[in-house]
C-alpha cells in the first residue's frame, strides 16, 4: 500500500533548526510533546467499533482502537512505525490506543504477546512493531512486560488484497510455540493493524491447540471488512 498523503516538507527535522515542527499530516504547529502528528489529527482519527469486527473462530475476543484505511493519522502512523522506522511512534500510539481498549482486557489476567514477525522480515526491518506496541501498553497500563510466546516458522507472502479464506490458508502452520515458554491459561495477541483477522486466528488456533484456554486480540486498527 502506497501512502497518499505527503508529508509536509517542514516536518523534517533539519527544520526544527529554523521553524517549530508542524504537523506531518495538516501543517499546524507541533506542541513538544507531539510526535509528527498534531492533537487535532489524533482527534479526528475513525475510531473502531465492535460492530467493525467480525467474529472469529479460535478468538474469544478482538478489539481494535482505530479503523484502518482512509488518508489520515491512523495509517500515516502505521506506516511510518512499521516503514520508515519511527519507533518512538509506538508510544503515541499505545497512548492513544489505551482508552479504547475494554477495562476487561487489560484487567483479565493474561499474558501479553506480539503477533510474530518471521525472522527474516524482522531482520530486515531491526524491530517487530506489534512487540513494541505491546511493550509501550504494558508500560502505561501497568500490565506485566509482553512475553513472545509464538515464532513464525514460514515467511507468508503478502496478504494484502486477500479474502479471509484465503489468508486463512495462507497462514495455515505459519506459527509455533516458543519451546522455552511454559503456558498460560489466557494469552492476548496484540497486533498493530488486522485485515481478515486470518493471522491474529491462526496464532489463536496454535495456542489453544496448546492448551491455552482463553485467547484474545487487540489491535492499534482495524480495516474495513470486506
Ligand atoms: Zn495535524
Amino acid at each position: 500500500m502506497s501512502s497518499a498523503v505527503h508529508l509536509h516538507p517542514r516536518a523534517w527535522p533539519v527544520w526544527d533548526l529554523f521553524f517549530p515542527p508542524l504537523c506531518a499530516i495538516c501543517g499546524r504547529s507541533l506542541t513538544p510533546d507531539a510526535i509528527l502528528f498534531c492533537a487535532q489529527c489524533w482527534a479526528d482519527a475513525p475510531v473502531a467499533d465492535a460492530h467493525d469486527l467480525r467474529p472469529l473462530k479460535h478468538t474469544d475476543v478482538v478489539r481494535a482502537g482505530y479503523r484502518f484505511g482512509g488518508e489520515d493519522v491512523v495509517r500515516e502512523s502505521v506506516h511510518a512505525l512499521k516503514f520508515d522506522g519511527m519507533k518512538r511512534l509506538a508510544s503515541v500510539m499505545a497512548r492513544h490506543l489505551i482508552p479504547r481498549m475494554p477495562v476487561r482486557m487489560v484487567e483479565v489476567d493474561a499474558v501479553w504477546c506480539e503477533v510474530p514477525l518471521h525472522w527474516l522480515r524482522r531482520a530486515a526491518r531491526g524491530f517487530n512493531q506489534s512487540r513494541l506496541l505491546a511493550d509501550e501498553l504494558a508500560a502505561a497500563t501497568g500490565h506485566a512486560a509482553p512475553v513472545s510466546l509464538l515464532r513464525r516458522v514460514r515467511a507468508t507472502p503478502s496478504q494484502t488484497s486477500r479474502s479471509y479464506r484465503e489468508r486463512a490458508a495462507n497462514v495455515r502452520d505459519a506459527f509455533a510455540l516458543r519451546r522455552s515458554r511454559s503456558l498460560p491459561e489466557s494469552v492476548l495477541l496484540i497486533d498493530d493493524v488486522i485485515t481478515t483477522g486470518a493471522t491474529v486466528d491462526e496464532c489463536a488456533r496454535t495456542l489453544k491447540a496448546a492448551g491455552v484456554k482463553w485467547v484474545g486480540a487487540l489491535a492499534f486498527a482495524l480495516t474495513h471488512p470486506t
